[in-house]
């Protein structure tokens, strides 16, 4: 059946030629596939003379230790001089970094001047401290422009950074903490969300009573809300940065120094702290951030929606755009704050004409209506990308048609926390892109799609994502674990490196992401993606959002449930419910019937928007819910279940 719901997403063979005016000035041409094809290495050395690298390298990757990689092993370079100084070196000083934008409605614009002397202020703070190379800092701050600041001033010291995302408790930040053995944590009293100020210090000073170490916290002051204050080990950033020097000469660090530990968003399971490293790093994250949204630094105003804690705000707000020399908006707060069109108001405001979000921002964007993004000019925009999960093809038109105004180029982008920077992903000068597919491997990566026994599947079939050569931006380990690196990513398919994912070739060989293979469903023994009925669920116009997980049964194997968020207009009942059902078995086949249709108020998701299936699995199979350390809001799963009847009680 999988391949019939793949025929009909196809048959209507909507395809969109990239616009002609970016095609002819498109960073990035088809001839960069043939370039990469021949000589792999020889074009990632080539993307590595992007940077600026104070010895340059001469070896590019080292793979004699597989899993274990080193690119441009012999090379140094200063991370934070290549997203900072050298810009302003190079006569941009006056050009606009970031463009900061308060929830309450404050903003700030910062040149890329002026952030070399804040970065260098921060840097010498954090020497101050005690800090140095190879320590490491943990960093639990709001979206505000000291995120940036902190982070590349880590970066400048030779310290590894490992942010943890500013909404998790102070359990989830205190496992963190120990896990990377900070030294220093920097926060801030607290950030504004929905419309008042949130506090963030009595996370950490509840975490800071279970693990040992800290010796310093550093504290933002961006709501001026009351503070309790620990005397000798609580630093105001303010104070100590006021009193430092602008000036700080950067140290050059090796290719292989670590850059930044940072936790995956534990949609699958315990989070897994993955390590990042320097030259490698940072020629990815920049190559990518050029060539999949064709950044042209002089005119190009950016915005990636991706909050500071997942590894979207690493690559593509802080390391990718910056090393590029762009301008970028950087925005506090949540998408209804204080109105539902406020994203579009920034757009509006600073003439953004790159957008990056993820397929839940564009999903809750169609329920609340056509009509609020209508309400503002969006003609700037001229690329729109997006991350974090499959994009059905319905949301993917709507973002095309509403946001896009019919023609922006849409790249779905398809990458890891482990993979550091963009994979799979459409060319908006080059691709033809299709709707609800990540399409094909960038220049110099090597993807294709698996079966159990490590075969390649003809186009036209389903499988396993693997990666079958080393990237330079590729993590290095999880941190103090090799053997779980090993046993996770390099394990199941021999010398390949194993994403979790579940994908499809279509019959041009364009690459479908199915969802994580632990959510592909065993319905009488056919395999049907969470996806696809997903999918088929939100293609019915009573339905916003779906999440479907695979029950454990009896007779099936596994049967589908589905839980579904019903658009404002609709109401339950069970005609509707059953409708739903017979909507699926239309669109998809009679097996991908969902069993049960569950309709409720919200759905668990991580931070960075992601649904996480594994707990709504727990409750379909009437278990104890799992891990929820990472979920956005913990009150969500208590809700779903008391909105549900005991598990087994209908069916
Ligand atoms: P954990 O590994 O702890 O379970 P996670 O996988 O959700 O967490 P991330 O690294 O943030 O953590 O997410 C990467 C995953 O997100 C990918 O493996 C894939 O499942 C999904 N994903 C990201 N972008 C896309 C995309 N464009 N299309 C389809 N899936 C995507
Ligand atoms: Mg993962």
């Amino acid at each position: 059946m999988s391949n019939e719901s793949l025929a009909n997403l196809l048959k209507e063979e909507r395809r969109f030629a990239p616009p002609a005016e970016l095609a002819a000035a498109a960073n990035v041409t088809a001839a960069a596939y043939a370039q990469a094809s021949e000589d792999r290495l020889g074009f990632w050395a080539e993307q590595a003379r992007r940077l600026d690298w104070a010895v340059e390298p001469t070896e590019t990757l080292d793979w004699s230790n597989p899993p274990f990689a080193k690119w441009f092993a012999d090379g140094k370079l200063n991370v934070a001089y290549n997203c900072v100084d050298r810009h302003v070196e190079a006569g941009n000083g006056d050009r606009i970094a970031i463009h900061f934008e308060g929830e309450p409605g404050d903003s700030r614009s910062i040149t890329y001047a002026q952030l070399k002397d804040e970065v260098s202020q921060a840097a010498n703070a954090l020497l101050e401290l005690g800090v140095t190379k190879g320590d490491r800092v943990a960093v639990y701050l709001p979206m505000i422009a000291e995120a940036v600041v902190a982070i590349l001033a880590c970066a400048r010291i030779g310290a590894t950074h490992s942010v943890v995302f500013g909404g998790f408790s102070a359990d989830a930040v205190a496992s963190r903490i120990t896990d990377a053995q900070a030294k220093l944590v920097i926060t801030a009293d607290g950030g504004y969300r929905r419309g008042k100020p949130s506090a963030l210090k009595p996370a950490i000073d509840e975490a800071l009573t279970k693990v040992d170490g800290v010796e310093h916290v550093l504290v933002v002051r961006r709501t001026g809300q009351d503070t309790s204050w620990t005397e000798g080990r609580d630093v105001w950033w303010h104070e100590i940065t006021a009193r430092q020097s602008t000036e700080h000469t950067p140290e050059a660090h090796e290719a292989e120094h670590p850059l930044f530990i940072l936790y995956t968003s534990g949609t699958t399971g315990k989070p897994k702290g993955i390590l990042h490293t320097s030259g490698g790093y940072l020629t990815q994250a920049s190559y990518t951030h050029h060539a999949v949204f064709d950044l042209k630094p002089e005119t190009d105003v950016y915005w990636c929606t991706a909050d500071i804690g997942w590894v979207t705000g690493h690559s593509y707000i802080v390391y990718g755009p910056l090393a590029n020399g762009a301008t970028q908006v950087i925005y506090e707060g949540t998408p209804d704050t204080p109105h539902q069109g406020r994203f579009w108001e920034i757009v509006q405001k600073y003439g953004v004409t790159i957008l990056y979000t993820a397929p839940t921002a564009i999903r809750t964007f169609m329920k609340w209506g056509d009509d609020i993004p209508a309400k503002f000019d969006l003609s700037s925009l001229r690329v729109l990308g997006s991350v974090g999960e499959p994009i059905n093809p319905e949301a993917w038109i709507w973002y095309r048609e509403h946001i896009g105004a019919g023609k922006a180029p849409i790249v779905d982008t398809w990458w890891q926390t482990e993979t550091g920077a963009m994979m799979i992903s459409p060319l908006p000068g080059v691709t033809e892109t299709k709707p609800g597919s990540a399409q094909r491997a960038l220049p110099g990566i090597a993807a294709t799609v698996v079966d159990d026994e490590a075969r390649e599947v003809p186009n036209g079939s389903g499988g396993y994502l693997v990666l079958t050569e080393p990237w330079p931006s590729m993590l290095r380990t999880i941190w103090g674990d090799d053997q779980r690196y090993i046993d996770t990513y390099w394990s199941r398919f021999e010398g390949r490196y194993f994403a979790g994912d579940g994908a499809k070739k279509d019959e041009d060989g364009d690459i479908w992401l199915l969802g994580r293979v632990d959510d592909v469903m065993l319905v009488s023994g056919h395999n049907i993606s969470t996806t696809e009925v997903e999918s088929a669920l939100v293609g019915h116009p009573s339905v916003a959002e779906s999440a479907v997980v695979g029950a454990t049964d009896a007779t099936t194997g596994q049967a589908i449930v589905a839980f579904v968020i019903l658009r404002g207009t609709a109401t339950e009942t069970p005609e509707l419910v059953e409708e739903l059902r017979a909507h699926v078995g239309r669109t998809l086949g009679p097996i991908a019937k969902p069993k049960q249709v569950k309709v409720v108020g919200e759905l668990p998701k991580t931070r960075s928007g992601k649904i996480m299936r594994r707990l709504l699995r727990d409750i379909a199979e009437g278990r104890e819910v799992g891990d929820t350390t990472t979920l956005a809001d913990s009150t969500v799963m208590n809700l779903i279940q008391s909105q549900l009847p005991p598990a087994g009680s209908e069916g």
